[in-house]
This record gives structure tokens, sequence and C-alpha cells, in this order.
């Protein structure tokens, strides 16, 4: 059995648990904490992430992967001292999200992809922290060149290694499409690819057409923000997509941040008005909600715990 690598190391698959698909341990700020330290509050941001991830452990859930990269100000020693203290288990990504560093376009993409196989099977930073999912992003600017080179050095990082490749994409554009097309290119097997923010659009046929091609789904961003579905229409779609039978290939997650970086001189982070039970909501409103509906909860265990160990493990 393949283990699945977290912050706190290797674990067996069986361990997973119940599994939120995309989330961030800290919401971003860019690569702002790393280069203007003195703008924030460390410590009390990470009391804030501790305090909210031990109650989101205590409501049941076990494991987050965390698809922070580096243009996300990824900081997995951050991630590892919160998981250990709150008792959750997260999964760390590497690859980059939609502000990728200058040295994407001009650098190889074989050169680029040894970055990452180098954070897969050896560490990131200096620690020996391995990521176990790649991120790649692509949103309304399209696929320009160095998105591109990203996407293509993700794909052979994921053929090279095993590991599972989770995307960004702007839903309403359909760009899965695009996205599946340049890493198939590049030799990914295409159950190695999870094409996220699915839930943006309502377009069944679209969201049809990626897992008859035989990707992963991930319907996240739930409950919602003004100009993209609510969560009532995310939970339409689900269920759609689950009476026709797809439930074995799809994940939920809401894209939320436990904790926002907290200011300097603040004890607080900015609350957040459009979700504020947080990385709870599923667990709370959304699905008690898609099970009234009339999803099983066979299926809902499948979509929270079978789906994310098989895209983790790939078996
Ligand atoms: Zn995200």
């Amino acid at each position: 059995m393949v283990a699945v690598e977290t912050a706190l190391g290797p674990i067996d698959p069986s361990q997973l648990g119940f599994t939120l698909s995309h989330e961030h341990v800290m919401t971003s700020a860019g690569e702002d904490t790393k280069h203007y330290p003195w703008m924030f509050d460390r410590e009390r941001s990470l009391e804030r992430a501790i305090s909210s991830l031990r109650e989101v452990k205590q409501a049941g859930v076990d494991t987050m992967i965390d698809l922070t990269t580096p243009d996300l100000g990824r900081d997995v020693k951050f991630i590892q001292e919160v998981s250990r203290a709150a008792g959750i288990q997260v999964v760390v990504a590497t690859g980059i999200w939609l502000d990728p560093p200058r040295s994407f376009l001009t650098r190889s993409v074989a050169a680029s992809a040894d970055i990452f196989v180098r954070e897969i099977e050896e560490g990131i930073d200096n620690t020996s922290i391995k990521a176990g999912v790649i991120k790649v992003a692509t949103d309304v600017a399209g696929i320009t060149p160095v998105h591109e080179n990203v996407l293509r050095a993700a794909g052979r990082a994921a053929a090279r290694t095993g590991r599972p490749i989770s995307s960004h994409h702007h839903a309403e554009a359909e760009q899965g499409r695009d996205q599946l097309r340049i890493l198939l290119e590049e030799g990914t097997p295409v159950d190695r690819i999870c094409i996220g923010h699915s839930a943006d659009t309502t377009d069944v046929d679209y969201l049809l057409l990626l897992l008859d091609q035989g990707v992963w789904l991930s319907m996240d961003r739930y409950p919602g923000r003004p100009g993209r579905p609510n969560w009532q229409q995310r939970n339409a779609t689900v269920k759609a997509l689950v009476d026709r039978g797809w439930a074995h290939r799809i994940m939920l997650g809401h894209d939320f941040g436990a904790t926002r970086p907290v200011p300097a001189g603040m004890t607080e982070p900015p609350a957040d008005d459009y979700n504020p039970d947080g990385l709870l909501f599923l667990s709370r409103i959304g699905l008690p909600a898609l099970i009234s509906s009339g999803v099983s909860s066979t299926d809902v265990d499948l979509m929270m715990r079978e789906v994310p160990r098989r895209f983790l493990t790939g078996e």
C-alpha cells in the first residue's frame, strides 16, 4: 500500500478518514508573510489556526488537502506546527498557483519538473516534509506561456512520481478541457488529474464531459460568494452528477483558510463575511442538505472518505 505524505510524515492511507479536497491552513497574503514579516503576527496566526483546526478536527474532519504553493506564501513549518498541535492531518502541495515566479518562464520545463519532483521525493524548503499533491492553476488570463510551462512541468512530475495533480481552473471558461489536454500531452495518467473549483459552474454537461475522460473533480468553494453559484446550486450540481453514477470520482471542499495572517498589532484576523462556518460548512450544512435532497449517506461517505484516498494513493 502506498503511504500518503503529510506535514507530519507518511501515514497509512486507511488513516486519512474524512478528507476535505481543497483547503488552506492559512489563507494567502501572497508572499508578504515571507518578505515583510513585520507586518504580521506569526504567533497569533499560529494560535488562531490551531484553535480553529482543533474545533474542525473535533467535529470529525480528519484530513485536509492544503493546496498552498510558494506564490501563495506556502510555509510548511507553520503547517507542520499547526497540524501537530491541532491533531489534524494535512497533505501539503508542490506546484505553482496563478502567480508563477519569473524563473518559470525562462527555465526549461524539464528543470521545473525536477523542482516539483524534489519536493515530492526529498522535501520542501530544507525540511523532510514531502508534497503529497501537485497544484496547478489557470484563470481569467487564460493559459499564458508561463502557466503552460507550469502545467507541463507538473504533468511530467506526476508522470514520474505518481503524485496526483489538483488544479485551480476557471470553470466558466471550461478551462478543464485545456488543462487536461496539456497534462495528457506530458504523459500524466488521466487518473492522476483532479480538475478543481468545478462547482463554480452549474453546467452539468461540461462536468460530465470531463468525468467521461477519467479525471476526478473537486467540487469545492462551498458555500460560494457573490457572483458565483451559491451552496444550494453547488449541491444541485453535485446531486446531478451523483444521480448519474459519478460519486466515485467527486471530492468536496471549501477552498477556505483556517486562519488569515493576523496583522501586527491586531488580535484577530479580518473576518470572512461569506462563510462564518469556515471548514465546517459542509459538515454542518452542505452534507446534511445533500442527504435531505436524496443523496445517500453511502455516497457522501464515498465522496468524503474513499475518493480522496484513491485520488491521493492511485489505488
Ligand atoms: Zn485554494
